[in-house]
């Protein structure tokens, strides 16, 4: 783990596996609840000296950490196919995007700015002025084991906030190569710390009820970030939340129905399926269908699996078993529940993946509402088509699920397109766009899949407090 400034290897450790190969890449301290104590308290030492630098400063460390990042993107790729699986392309993509963060909140910290507001009294100004939240406890996610860091770190560094991040389990390696940069770059002791860790929630609890934490971000699934928001009530700690996803793409009749099939391959197979924002219902207007599925059918066939290393694969290893077990149980219970298997629906085992976690790269149709698939997050490479009819009917059934982060369409038809945006329960909807994402835009969910938002100009809004000064003069 790193702590004020230094990296601390000796102690218990645990391995860190390939998911394509199922090899040991290599052991990584494992941290307990009084790590994750030292590491708040080097931060909370660091938090004043932290938020006394100048923008500039801050901005400065951020931009380095931005050029070091890219100078090592290839490095860092290979890392993140090895320890994560995604394919290198796709890795390499995932550098880039990570930093951009960096670069994007570098500039945002010197546009902190404040406000004066006109009184009702002669003798009476108002001064409007953001400062940082405080010590940040963050918790990331595997899927993206190194955008899903630079996208708190950004902006929590940028506010003049000190951070201990605790990153997933099954992805440190990419974690610590994170905080090298940061550490090459001279960020002060104290002011990015990170622990690792094979258990989780003794971290978690002393993140959520340490009293010199003041804000708890989380990017993971509902039913983690529901007990730790739970956890951090108390206290009323600021608290932000990126959780699961169950994204509807929908596919209206106007639509070129080639065009939006390659876009649903693309999107759907991207990281094996394993994006929050990764479509889970494809809808489909039946007029269109069978040219709809033509086409997928014939872009799912031709996706191979296999190690992310070898270009010639387009799709990786799952995480784990427990994720092929997930989605196999779907699939067998939409199969069992009427749906039609038109690809791929198990899971691939022969020579070299033998050691692996894959699952072929599968498409259902004839999907309906009663099956797992239409309301459990899949995560996994199996794309699910469900033909409709009526738009209004497709608006409800697209809403009809409690999560809210992405949602996507096609049509050609402006005035649909623009009812359609505003009628979906969505926070990022992608119009004929499959990739609306950027470090640029507000990313984030509504109803349980989250609350704040990252990236963009509110993205640093969420490590800011707003000061009053009422001033007689
Ligand atoms: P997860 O099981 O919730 O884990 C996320 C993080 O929380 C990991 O670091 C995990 O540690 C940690 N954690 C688990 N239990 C904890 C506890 N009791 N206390 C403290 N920390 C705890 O989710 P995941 O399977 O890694 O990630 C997939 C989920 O993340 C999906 O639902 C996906 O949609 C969501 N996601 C959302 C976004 C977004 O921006 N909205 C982006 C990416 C992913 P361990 O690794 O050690 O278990």
């Amino acid at each position: 783990m790193y702590v004020n400034g230094e990296w601390l290897r000796d102690g218990p450790t645990f391995s860190v596996h390939n998911p394509a190969t199922g090899e040991t890449l290599g052991e990584v301290f494992d941290g307990n609840a009084e790590h994750a104590q030292q590491a708040i308290k080097a931060a909370e030492q660091a938090q004043d000296s932290w938020a006394g630098e100048t923008a500039y400063k801050r901005s400065e460390l951020l931009a380095r950490a931005h050029g070091l990042m890219l100078e090592r993107q290839a490095a860092l790729a290979n890392l993140m196919t090895r320890e994560q699986g995604k394919p290198l392309k796709a890795a390499m993509n995932e550098v880039k995007y990570a930093a951009d963060f960096l670069l994007w909140f570098a500039e945002e910290a010197k546009r902190i700015y404040g406000e004066t507001i006109p009184s009702a009294r002669a003798d009476q100004r108002f001064l409007v002025h953001k400062q940082a939240v405080g010590v940040v406890a963050a918790i990331t996610p595997w899927n993206y084991p190194i955008s899903m860091l630079t996208r708190k770190l950004g902006p929590a560094l940028a506010a003049g906030c000190t951070v201990v991040l605790k990153p997933a389990e099954s992805t440190p390696l990419c974690a610590m190569a994170v905080f090298d940069i940061l550490h090459e770059v001279g960020f002060p002791p104290g002011v990015a710390n990170l622990v690792t860790t094979s258990d989780p929630k003794p971290i978690g609890d002393v993140f959520c009820t340490h009293p010199s934490v003041r804000k708890l971000t989380f990017t993971g699934s509902t039913a983690v970030g529901k007990h730790l928001a739970q956890a951090a009530a108390p206290q009323l700690k600021r608290v932000s939340m990126e959780l699961g996803g169950h994204a509807p793409f929908i596919v209206f009749d106007d639509a070129d129905p080639v065009h939006a099939a390659k876009g649903a391959s693309l999107v759907k197979f991207l990281n094996t399926g394993q994006a929050c924002i990764s479509p889970n219902r494809i809808f489909v207007q039946r007029r269109i269908l069978e040219p709809f599925l033509d086409t997928l059918q014939e872009r799912v066939g031709k996706l191979r699996a296999g190690n992310g290393l070898d270009p010639a694969n387009s799709i990786g290893p799952l995480i784990n078993e427990a994720a092929i077990a997930k989605v196999d149980r779907q699939v067998q219970d939409a199969i069992a529940k009427g749906a039609t298997l038109l690809s791929g629906g198990a899971r691939l085992s022969d020579g070299e993946l033998a050691n692996g976690h894959f699952y072929g790269a599968t498409l259902l149709s004839n999907i309906s509402a009663d099956m797992l698939i239409y309301r459990e997050e899949t995560f996994g490479p199996v794309a699910a088509v469900v033909p409709f009819d009526d738009d209004d009917d497709v608006i409800a059934m697209a809403n009809d699920t409690r999560y809210g982060l992405a949602a996507y369409v096609y049509t050609q038809n402006l005035a649909r397109a623009l009812r359609t945006f505003e009628q979906l329960q969505f926070g990022i909807i992608g119009i004929n766009d499959i990739n609306p994402t950027s470090a640029a835009a507000p990313f984030g969910g509504m109803k349980e899949s989250g609350l704040g938002r990252e990236g963009a100009r509110e993205g640093i809004e969420e490590y800011l407090e707003t000061k009053l000064g009422g001033i007689s003069i």
